[in-house]
């Protein structure tokens, strides 16, 4: 049998262990308590492995059924495993929910999400979340030490594994710098270390996940230039190989998409990578000119 410490078994038995990570999500995107989730449905399947090729096709979703609006409307992309994909638009054009809808905390009320070519509503959410981690702007972190958060990616990862994983994600310089190293102890919500180090643990966490989908929120608060250079090459190795969603406020992270989905008032008005949405002149263009120049002087083209 497997051993865990006594924090973590308290915590695998209060919560699912698949969810664990899902735990922040829910808290961060404020969406449905677990038992208000519609139970799978009953032909739904467990993937064991996974490509991560992500389909939306005709996805129209609203949170209200009386609403007279969609949420988001008629979505269609395709991300081909391993892709980055930026998601871009105004506050409330509906990025989060679309991450909400393929992470099923929603389903949608008309069209299909499939992964592998698979309609994900055929899969159970515990098997779909496995195969997902995210890497969130307030990332879950409960009290316990450091090793302990971080072999929340995969309660069975030896000690070497969950420091291979901080190595990769940048996190070991940190942590070993520590007087109590992997084994300091955090407070609730990782209290006693800086928020970028905190990101640093989540990036170490999704590393020993090992998943095929990755969602991020990208931070806006403003971090240190030294750790946040260290988060990027975290993220950076992170993202190697695997589907990446990003939340992206940050120019230099849109630029790198492989795709970029932007949307206006639950609309995907335009996507491709910047420079053909650049040529387009259209809407990105113009957020390209504004909004993310302000955000990043100088670093405009
Ligand atoms: P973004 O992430 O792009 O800022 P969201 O997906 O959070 O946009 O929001 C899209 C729209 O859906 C907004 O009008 C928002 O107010 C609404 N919305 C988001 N979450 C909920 C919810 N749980 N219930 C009802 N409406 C919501």
């Amino acid at each position: 049998a497997r051993q865990f410490t006594r924090p973590l078994n308290d915590l695998a038995n209060q919560w699912n262990t698949l969810l664990s990570a899902i735990a922040g999500a829910e808290r961060v995107f404020e969406v449905l308590d677990e038992e208000e989730e519609s139970g799978d449905e009953r032909e739904a399947v467990t993937l064991e492995r996974v490509k991560g090729e992500v389909a939306f096709e005709g996805v129209t979703f609203s949170y209200d059924e009386e609403d007279a609006g969609d949420t988001l409307e008629d979505i269609t992309f395709k991300a081909k495993p391993g892709e980055m994909v930026a998601l871009v638009g105004p506050t409330g054009a509906g990025k989060t929910t679309l991450i909400q809808l393929l992470s099923r905390f929603y389903d949608p009320d008309k069209g299909v999400i499939t992964l592998d070519g698979r309609d994900i509503t055929a899969i159970t959410r515990d098997s779909l979340r496995s195969h997902m981690a995210f890497v969130l702007q307030d990332s879950f972190l409960f009290q316990g030490t450091i090793r302990e958060n971080i072999r929340f990616g995969r309660l069975d990862a030896t000690d070497a594994e969950v420091e291979e994983a901080a190595k990769l994600a940048n996190a070991h310089s940190f942590i070993d710098r520590l007087a109590d190293g992997y084994d300091k102890r955090l407070g609730v919500g990782g209290e006693g270390i800086s928020q970028g180090q905190k990101q640093l643990l989540a990036i170490a966490r999704a590393i020993l996940a090992d998943p095929s989908i990755l969602v991020l929120d990208e931070a806006t608060s403003s971090i240190d230039t030294v750790t946040e250079i260290k988060i990027q090459e975290g993220l950076q190795r992170l993202m190697q190989g695997r589907t990446s969603f990003v939340i992206a406020h940050r120019l230099n992270t849109i630029r790198q998409a492989d795709k970029i989905l932007v949307l206006r008032e639950g609309r995907l008005i335009e996507q491709g990578d910047h420079d053909s949405l650049l040529r387009q002149g259209g809407f990105y263009s113009e957020l390209y000119q504004g909004h993310f120049e302000d955000s990043e002087t100088g670093q405009g083209r």
